[in-house]
């Protein structure tokens, strides 16, 4: 089978390996959609996260059980399945709370182990959902960046009164637009990417804008920054009114330089997120199914494997016009 490995920065090469195969509660997935997060190019430019080179990376997709292990109960081959990628160790405080999203061992598939950029991959079944129906493949693909907005959103704690500011506008940006917009009054999205924040008129922002707003009759009651960066973290801290909430959904790849006395005169609540729970992947689902949540408009690109580092490049461009890109390793 086609696989997308990691071989070192910017060095991404596809290779032809032998098809998995399962062992006891393993499943065997037959890739149909799976999209490239913004972990993986912190991975390509970087090489932040993964353990093992090479390795097949990827960790959102969404596929059809093919075989399933001996002593597997919960699926069987023809289930459509989405993968909850996460690894962790299973026994420490948090993991025995359901919190293995703050697990100090989390990992990943496609970082730890092998992950989704290939025709196939076997996970244990306790890392699989079941999908309804009603779901198609390709919206599946987007389950688990939406878990990560469905967290952040509920991290925010947001209330139906509240401005909300979105900085960064990709993925998780716009994902969390969705998730927000039921929830709060008005909400700004600020990115640098025409394209990108047209998408997010489109998806209900009632205020865009390519610099972050610097007056205090522009400040709202929460920011979710999903940059990761210095001035988008400065830009935060600004942009809140006194008594406001931060929420860092954004990974950085360096160490950044912030003045703190905003958050002290300000009187700042800033709360991390990390991946997500089970719930919010459960929750995900059951949003994207009923149609409460449609992620479509945010599907840019379909490419098959073989076309990675030419969507790796596009990506990690300075100013991407194109959002979520998914390959489609089976061909579906
Ligand atoms: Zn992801
Ligand atoms: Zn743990």
């Amino acid at each position: 089978m086609l696989a997308v490995r990691y071989y070192g920065i910017r060095d991404v090469r596809i290779e032809v390996l032998p098809r998995p195969v399962c062992g006891p509660k393993e499943v065997l997935v037959k890739v149909a959609y799976a999209g490239i997060c913004g972990s993986d190019l912190h991975i390509y430019r970087k090489g932040m996260f993964v353990s093992t080179v090479p390795e097949t990376m990827g960790h959102e997709f969404s596929g059809v059980v093919e075989e399933v292990g001996p002593g597997v109960t919960g699926f069987k081959p023809g289930d459509h399945v989405v993968g909850d990628p996460r690894v962790a160790c299973g026994s420490c405080p948090w993991c025995r709370q359901g919190k293995e999203n703050i697990c100090p061992e989390l990992s990943f598939i496609g970082e730890i182990c092998p992950g989704c950029f290939a025709e196939y991959l076997v996970l244990n079944e306790e890392h699989l959902l079941k999908l309804p129906s009603s779901l198609e493949l390709d919206r599946a693909a987007l389950i688990e960046p939406l878990a990560v907005a469905l967290h952040a959103a509920g991290k925010a704690g947001l209330s139906s009164r509240e401005t909300l500011g979105i900085i960064g506008a990709g993925p998780v940006g716009l994902l969390t637009l969705l998730a927000a917009r039921p929830l709060v009054e008005q909400i700004l999205v600020v990115d640098r990417a025409p394209v990108r924040l047209e998408l997010a008129r489109r998806l209900g922002a009632d205020r865009v804008a390519q610099t972050l707003p610097e007056e205090p009759s522009e400040q709202v009651d929460v920011v979710i920054e999903a940059v990761g960066a210095e001035a988008t973290l400065k830009g935060a801290l600004k942009l809140l009114k006194p008594g406001g909430r931060l929420i860092l959904a954004g990974l950085y790849e360096e160490s950044v330089l912030v003045d703190p006395n905003p958050i002290l005169e300000k009187e700042l609540k800033i709360y991390g997120i990390n991946a997500y729970e089970r719930l919010d992947l459960e929750k995900a689902v059951q949003a994207a199914a009923s149609g409460q949540v449609d992620v479509t408009p945010l599907i840019s690109r379909i490419l098959p494997l073989k076309s990675a580092a030419e969507a790796f490049e596009l990506l990690t461009s300075p100013a991407p016009d194109v959002l979520k890109i998914l390959f489609n390793p089976a061909g579906f």
